[in-house]
């Protein structure tokens, strides 16, 4: 199976994801954690991206795609994967169309985790306290908000419109979203 997680910072992807991989037995993609490797390991690459992720704003579009088409290579994402992060914008929605159909690997689901804004800065705020990661200082997190409203939320029209899109509620224990999520997995042939 072949999903993507959508949903602003704070909204839960990643958490999900990691219990989704488990549950679907196929790798978990999250272009945070690949960038966050490149910049742990100091590569070219990593050192491009670090001052632009600490900010809050995005890394280039051709460098993020460069590294998926790159992880999409790897043989294990043959039976499927869990995209979390990626597309952040309308261009690199396409590109993913593009890349997924040359591939013949197109999406079957986008899932959309909604989570109202307050909420979602009052998790952020409790993520920083407890892991400090460098892009959870309280200007990046407004930056990445309003980066998420300009320019990733249209990214969920897009699915809408290609018939992708399952919105799910994000508010709740984790086992009730994540029970969600996998209701909202099962074709729509299936449920009768
Ligand atoms: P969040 O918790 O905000 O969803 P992520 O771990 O997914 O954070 O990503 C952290 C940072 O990595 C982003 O704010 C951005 O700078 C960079 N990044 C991750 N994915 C992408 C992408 N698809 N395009 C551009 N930049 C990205």
């Amino acid at each position: 199976m072949r999903l993507v997680l959508l949903g602003a910072p704070g909204s839960g992807k990643g958490t999900q994801a990691a219990r989704l991989k488990e549950h679907l037995q196929v790798p978990h993609i999250s272009t945070g954690d690949l960038l966050r490797a490149e910049v742990a390991a100091g590569s070219k690459l990593g050192l491009e991206a670090k001052e632009v992720m600490a900010s809050g704003n995005l890394v280039s579009d051709e460098i993020l795609l460069g590294m998926l088409e790159d992880r999409f290579s790897r043989p294990d994402t043959r039976d499927g994967f869990i995209l979390d992060g990626y597309p952040r914008n309308l261009a690199q929605a396409d590109a993913l169309d593009k890349l997924l159909t040359r591939i013949r690997q197109p999406m079957d689901y986008a899932v959309q985790l909604d989570v109202p804004t307050d909420l979602l800065v009052e998790r952020i705020a409790g993520r920083a306290k407890a892991e400090g990661r460098a892009d959870d200082s309280p200007e990046s997190v407004r930056t990445r908000l309003k980066v998420y409203d300009d320019q990733t939320a249209p990214v969920i029209e897009f699915y809408r419109q290609h018939g992708q899109l399952t919105v799910v509620d994000g508010v709740g224990g984790l086992d009730d979203v994540f029970n969600r999520i996998i209701e909202a997995l099962v074709p729509a042939k299936e449920v009768g």
